[in-house]
This record gives C-alpha cells, structure tokens and sequence, in this order.
C-alpha cells in the first residue's frame, strides 16, 4: 500500500486532477452495466407478470435514454482521461530532463550514475512498465474496486433473504459460501506473489542490463554516422554477434517473464472459477427454494459476475502494479535526488565596465567518483582585463580548473573569490552569466544558427550576424540562401546544413561572444580549424574577444605568445607562469620541453 500511495502521489504530481477525473471515469463505468441490470431485472419481471404496458414503455425507455446517456458520458470521460494521460507522459519526460539539466554536474560525469539511469530506462522496454502502464493500472484498479463494491451492494438481498417464510436467514450457509470464497481468494493471492516475486526479480536483475548493452551497440553504436564508419571498416560482424548474443539473452529473460506470469492466469482462472462456481450454486439453490422472479435471477447472477469480474481484474491490476514497482522504486529514487551544491544568494553586481577579479586560493580537488586528487594547492590571480594561456600535457587539470572557476564542480580545499568574495555566497545562476566558455567538447542543437548562437529562441539578428562575422563565419553566411536562419544539421530540416567540425567551432565561439560575458575562456577553441582560419582567428584575437579576462587554453604553444601571462601546468599543479619570454629562458622548465617538442615539428630538417 505504502508504495501504490507512492505512486499515486507521483501520478498527483503530474497532473493534480487526474485521479479525479479517472476515479469518475471509474464510477460511471461501473455503475453502468449495474443500472442496466437493474432497468432489465424490473422489466423482465414486468413482462412475466404481466404488468400494464404502459409501465412497461416506460421502463423501456427508461433503459434506453439511461444506456444512451451513461455510455456518452463514458465516452467523454475516457476522452478527457486519455487526453490526461497524454499530458502527464509528457510531463514526466520533461520533468526527467529538467532534473537532469539542474543535477550537479558530478551525477553527468558518473559513469556508474548514467548507467543506472540508463538501466531504469530500460525496464520501460518491458510491457506494463511506465507512467503510462501505472495510470491504465490504476484505472483498472479503481474501476474493478467499484465492480466489486457495488456488485456486492446489488446482490447482497439475496444473501440476506431468509430460506423459508418466518424463518431468519440461514447464517451457515451464507458464512460456509463464505468461507470457502475467501479460501480460494487466499489461494489466489499466495501463489500471485510467488509469481510476481518471480517476475520482478526477473525484470529487476540480468533485463535491463542486458537491453542496455543491446541499445548500446546496436541503436548507439552501429546506428549513429560515428560508428557506422567503423563498423563497416572493421567490426561489422562482431557487432552483429554481439548483438545476436544479447538478443538472444533479452529473448530468454523475457520469455521466462511470460512463462512465469502465463502460469497465474491459469490457477487464477481455476480459482475464481471455483468462487463463481460456490455463488451461482448458491443462487440457484435459493432461487429454487423461494421461487425468485426471473428479472431478480437475471440481476443476482449478472451482478455476480461483474463481482468475479471485478475480482479479477484487482487480482491483475495488482500484479502488474507490483511489476511496475520495481520500475518506480528507482525512478522515484532519482526523481527525489537533490542538488548537493551550496546556494548562495549574494547578487552579482553588474559592471558595464567588466571590472572582476577572480582569484583561486590554495585550492584542490578529487573528483567524486574517483577520489584522486587531480588539482593540487593551486593559486591564480585573474586580473581584470588580462589574457591568460593555459597550457600542459593531456590529464593535467587544465579543463578541471576551469569547471572550479565556473562552479561546476566546488574544490574540496581552497577558495576561490569574485572580487573578493567567495563565489559560493552568490546565486549560483547569477554568477554562471559571467562566463563565455567554449569546452573543447561543445555541443550545437539542430535548430538555427542564430537560435545556437543567441541560445535562446529569441535574439537579436543584427548581434547575431556580426559575432558570426567577428569569428570568420560571415563569408559562409553571405553563402547561404537562408543566411541565420539556416537550420544546422538534418535531424529536423531536411535542407538543414551539414556543418563541418571547423565551422561548428566558429559558431561555438561566435555564441561565446554574443553572450557579452565579463570573462571569456576558451578550451582549444581553434582544435578543428584549418591553418589559414586558424591564423585569422589569432590575427583577430584582441579584436574578437575586447577587453575581456581571456583564459585560453591550448596545445598550440605558438599561439599563446599574445597572452600576458602563462600557466603551465604539470600533474595537477601550476609548475610555471610567466610571459613566452621569460618562460623560455628556463631550459629547465616544463614550458622550454613542451616548446621544443612542439617546435621541433615545424624545424626545416631537410
Ligand atoms: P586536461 O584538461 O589538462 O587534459 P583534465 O582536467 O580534463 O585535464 O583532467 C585531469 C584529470 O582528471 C585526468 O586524470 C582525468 O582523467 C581526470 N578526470 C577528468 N574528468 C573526470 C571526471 N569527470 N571524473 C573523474 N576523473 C576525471
């Protein structure tokens, strides 16, 4: 009950009303067959006795003008509870990607996180899993609930009627019929829970996993434009025994599902079959005895069996509901996770004249899910207005400062301050806004160009057009029949364009620039150009990004002799900082090492 109350509180959340309308939707159809039997039970006896045919018009038409009635406004109701079930799909899909965009970034760069995640997906690959599943479940719940409520209702005079004239009600055969329907009821139940014991176990462990790896390699691997080139080249049959395997895995956990459910349905049958049995006799047995009109057999038994009807379908319902559990029992889990990160609440005072200083103190840091410290006692002074280059080998935190600097991650030791203060007391979204980053792995979205570049559905086209300008995209642009509103990529517009990695990156940087941040950071910003952009890019540099605190990082070395001042980094730690010149003098220094290796490519060794 505890966690059917669960779900029902998540099914409230998403749509407040649903659970009335359902409930009425619910009532309305099982009142219905119950107002036809009892129209037909006095009509039927009407026509037996003979009663005056005026009588008999009427209820006739009462029976008809009911039924025309009742069956439209199920209509209605069916409509106005699926167009609800609809919405809270919706709903639930919406909701699942706001929590996902407002989680710390540590939950996304957890593998082990995404994994069950992706797990919890999986199980909605199994029939009568989902939000969907749990409302028709709970609908069908509810509506059988009052099958079996009102049937009893309706019938409940003929348990009640005394056997012979004068004489009370025969209590031990109303209590024997009893005793022997709540036998089989508890019969039903137990081997119910075995069964779906059985099943869920089933659903929760080796399932998913194993549609997991199934969606994995052959709907995101060998299905994407990325894999299909290495598939074809080299793999294409691994995959596709891979794939043959982890089908034929899926295909036996599922038919183990089926088998163990298909055996319910059988002694559920076999017992309910018995309960209907036990009451028909009794009926029949009493209405021998006390001579029952014809219309009140017809109601007694029609009822009786909405009831085993009923019955059935709580039986069902129930079973399913407990299947669904172990879907929800984790996905609410997730649903419930929280944001770990300290909220300030200090607002960002807006300087038109970009006047920030930012300044790390002694700061370090692990990443959560590995506990290796990957940033070690670290110290920046970030001055207003200045480049800065960043540069060092793969893996030595460069791009892990620059998640600290931004707050997505918070460092485990150490501060870091905004003109002083620390940036933990402001509002955390007030603070993001100061920042234009270009992450070595930005994504574009398939919508307009000027709709990625303003990040928002509304922009302005003029600031629009003359970032992409700044960036070396306006020749292209001019090329461009639909100019900004050219939709990038295919995924939606079939004549979207097929952007190139190099220009993709000069509309990320172009989007940098639009959002006019105090503090621009760069992370290989030019890794996808070609030489002769590259270049105009660097020639432009003080141009494109004005006045701005710049930190660049890059792999380029040449390219970070305009900067002020240089970071070397090494295994988590600032070994170096200076300008070219005076880096270069230290023929001992990580600086004159990577210089050299990377200088070396360019020597004329002919
Ligand atoms: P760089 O930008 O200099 O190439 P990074 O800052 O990306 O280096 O990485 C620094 C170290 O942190 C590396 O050892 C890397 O493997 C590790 N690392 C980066 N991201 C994560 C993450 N999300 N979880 C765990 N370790 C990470």
């Amino acid at each position: 009950m505890k966690n059917l109350f669960k779900m029902l509180a998540h099914l409230k959340s998403l749509d407040h009303h649903y659970m009335t309308w359902m409930s009425f939707f619910s009532l309305i159809s099982a009142l219905t067959p119950l107002i036809v039997l009892t129209l037909s039970r006095f009509l039927l006896n009407a026509l037996v006795t003979g009663a005056s045919q005026r009588y008999i018009y009427s209820l006739l038409a009462g029976l008809l003008g009911s039924s025309f009635l009742l069956y439209n406004l199920q209509a209605y109701l069916k409509l106005q509870v699926d167009i609800r079930r609809r919405r809270i799909e919706r709903r639930e899909a919406q909701g699942k990607s706001r929590k996902l965009m407002e989680l710390d970034l540590a939950f996304l760069e957890d593998e082990s996180f995404l994994t069950e995640l992706e797990e919890i997906e999986q199980k909605k690959y199994i029939s009568n899993i989902g939000v969907i599943p749990l409302a028709e479940q709970v609908e069908s719940m509810t509506q059988a609930f009052f099958n079996v409520l009102f049937g009893i209702g309706l019938s409940l005079p003929v348990f009640l009627l005394p056997l012979s004239a004068g004489s009370i009600n025969n209590p031990l055969l109303t209590v024997a019929l009893f005793a022997g329907i709540l036998l089989f009821a508890g019969f039903n139940s137990l081997l119910n829970n075995l069964n779906i014991k059985a099943a869920q176990e089933i659903v929760a462990g080796d399932l998913s996993r194993i549609n997991l790896q199934f969606g994995y390699y052959v709907m995101r691997y060998a299905s994407t434009p990325e894999g299909a080139k290495d598939v074809r080249l080299y793999t294409s049959s691994f995959v596709q025994d891979v794939a043959h395997w982890l089908y034929r895995g899926s295909h036996e956990f599922i038919l183990q599902i089926f088998k163990q459910l298909g055996k319910f349905p059988s002694y559920q049958e076999l017992l309910l079959g018995f309960n209907t049995f036990l009451i028909y006799a009794y009926i029949a047995f009493k209405a021998y005895v006390l001579k029952l009109p014809a219309g009140d057999i017809l109601l007694y038994a029609g009822t009786i069996t909405l009831v085993s009807e009923g019955l059935r379908n709580v039986l069902i319902a129930r079973t399913d509901l407990k299947l669904n559990w172990t879907y929800f029992s984790e996905y609410l889990d997730f649903t419930e996770l929280g944001v770990a990160r300290y909220e300030g609440s200090l607002p960002v005072e807006k300087r038109l004249d970009r006047s920030y200083s930012l300044k790390a103190e002694n700061i370090s840091f692990a990443y959560p899910a590995t506990k290796k410290e990957v940033l070690k006692d670290i110290n920046i002074d970030l001055q207003i207005g200045k480049k800065y280059a960043v540069v060092g080998l793969n893996g030595s935190g460069k791009t892990t400062m620059i998640k600290l600097l931004t707050r997505l991650y918070d460092p485990d030791r150490g501060t870091i301050k905004l003109n002083g203060i620390d940036i933990k007391k402001f509002a955390y979204q007030e603070y993001l806004e100061l920042f234009s980053v270009v992450f070595q792995d930005f994504k574009l979205f398939s919508l307009s160009i000027s709709q990625n570049v303003a990040c928002s559905m509304d922009y302005d086209a003029a600031k629009v057009k003359a970032c992409l300008e700044k960036v070396g995209f306006g020749e292209m642009l001019a090329s461009m029949p639909k100019g900004i509103e050219t939709c990038l990529y295919t995924d939606y517009e079939e004549d979207g364009y097929q952007i190139s990695g190099g220009e993709a990156q000069k509309i990320a940087l172009a989007r940098a620039l639009y959002k006019n941040a105090p503090f621009m950071i760069l992370d290989e910003p030019t890794a996808a150009l070609d030489p002769v952009s590259e270049f105009e890019i660097y020639k432009h540099f003080q141009e494109i990004v004005e006045d701005r605190t710049t930190i660049y990082i890059s792999h380029r070395l040449s390219s970070c002799r305009f900067c002020d001042e240089i970071l070397v980094f090494d295994d988590g730690q600032i070994v170096q900082c200076g300008n070219h010149e005076e880096l270069i003098q230290d023929p001992h220094g990580r600086y004159y090492e990577l210089w050299n290796a990377q200088a070396a490519y360019y020597e004329d060794k002919s």
